[in-house]
């Protein structure tokens, strides 16, 4: 693969139809998080403007801030687990309504009329959805400057074309909230399509950080049979404290062995290079692999063992408008929340290496970004001009 070398392009200033807002990103590959202002779309037609109160901390932001996709860009805001308070509606806007609490997931638009977004799947869309952050304007539902990549919620506020925001109960814990939008989503969006919404299955984790935590809770609340695995022992107690029924250590060969063919499906999460070989003895005859951690080396996968066992391997990318709403309902039903860390915007850094350390995300938490509190920290706000 080519490298890609990411452009570091300035800010331009903003024109009539945006405002500026704060922002915490990376203003280029090397450099640590710092304070800027970015310009945002006014609102228009059926925009939304809601100020954040929270964003959690996807492994995701890493991997593209580091270039680990071979996709970054700079400069670069992420966040693509946004919460927030609506404070203003465009003229067209029918579903929401000032104060209301809304979120937005990884996506903010797609192109409405393929064959995917049709059924409610737009992440899949034919011509690419346009991710929350780091992505071109191409579908037209994203304002303000066309040439401006999209930016994330690490900020003050954003403004989203109403179909792609989603309502988030009143009553619902805010603060533990925001990262239902992606971690909850990836794991929810699986689970239902390989048949384990209803229960009685037994469901394999695999990779116990922010994602996979979430899918210990969500996978038991639907009723099904838990099996965690992880790189060690360390994580078991609070595995089990999560929910896991059963705990694999996967570089135990002997741990392996004493659970071979008891998963109907297992979610490997796994964020950096590994084997995927080892994991597929866990699964029974005619069963699933997904592949959910956003590793770009290619796997080895000897033919035999599929066959033999009609196994698949396949992959699944977060959920659709629709679904995530569906998950955020089901969550508020259960009252399934992360366990969270918030931190203020100048712990960015420390949290990211939290995530890219040894210990893999040693407490399998999510951390989240205190907006309005980040707003008040003088030392970490733009320069003023
Ligand atoms: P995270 O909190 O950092 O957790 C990642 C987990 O991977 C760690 O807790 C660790 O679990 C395991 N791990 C790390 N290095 C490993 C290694 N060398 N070998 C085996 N296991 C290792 O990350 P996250 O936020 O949950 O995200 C996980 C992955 O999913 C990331 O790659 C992210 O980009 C991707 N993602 C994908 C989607 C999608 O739609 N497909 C959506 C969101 C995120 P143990 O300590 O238990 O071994
Ligand atoms: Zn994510």
């Amino acid at each position: 693969m080519q490298p890609h070398i990411p452009a570091v392009d300035p800010i331009p200033k903003c024109q009539d139809d945006e405002y500026a807002e704060v922002a915490w990103g990376k203003e280029n590959l090397d450099g640590k998080f710092s304070a800027f202002n970015i310009p945002r779309p006014k609102v228009f037609g059926k925009q939304v403007k809601f100020e954040m109160l929270y964003c959690g901390i996807c492994h995701s932001d890493c991997h593209m801030g580091l270039n680990h996709w071979n996709n970054a860009n700079f400069p670069f805001v992420p966040g693509h687990e946004l919460l927030g308070k609506v404070v203003e509606v465009g003229p067209e806007v029918t579903k929401f309504k000032l104060g209301e609490t809304v979120g937005v997931g990884c996506f903010v638009d797609s192109c409405g009329e393929c064959e995917s977004c049709k059924a409610g799947f737009e992440q899949y869309c034919y011509k690419g959805m346009t991710g929350t952050y780091g992505a071109p304007k191409v579908h037209g539902r994203v304002g303000g400057n066309p040439k401006l990549r999209t930016f994330g919620g690490y900020t003050g506020s954003n403004v989203v074309h109403e179909d792609y925001v989603l309502k988030i109960p009143e009553d619902m814990d805010k603060e533990k909230t925001a990262p239902i939008l992606c971690a909850g989503i990836t794991m929810y969006s699986p689970l239902a399509n390989w048949n384990c919404l209803e229960g009685g299955k037994t469901v394999g984790i695999v990779g116990i950080g922010g994602l996979g935590t979430m899918g210990i809770k969500i996978a038991k609340a639907m009723g099904n049979k838990v099996v965690a695995i992880s790189t060690s022992n360390k994580k078991e107690a609070m595995a089990k404290a999560k929910g896991a029924d059963v705990f694999v250590v996967s570089k135990d060969a002997d741990s392996i062995k004493a659970n071979v063919a008891t998963c109907d499906v297992i979610l490997n999460t796994v964020s950096a290079d590994h084997d995927l070989n080892t994991y597929l003895p866990l699964l029974k005859k005619q069963s699933t692999l997904v592949q959910i951690g956003g590793v770009t080396s290619p796997h080895t996968i000897v033919n035999f063992p599929l066959m033999i066992n009609r196994w698949s391997v396949a992959g699944s990318l977060i959920g659709g408008v629709k679904e995530c709403q569906d998950c955020i309902d089901f969550c508020y039903k259960h009252s399934i929340y992360p366990d969270c860390e918030t931190i203020e915007a100048n712990k960015i850094d420390w949290a990211w290496d939290q995530l890219l350390g040894e210990g893999g995300n040693p407490d399998g938490i999510r951390y989240v970004i205190d907006i309005k509190k980040s707003l008040q920290n003088e030392s970490f706000l733009p320069a003023k001009e």
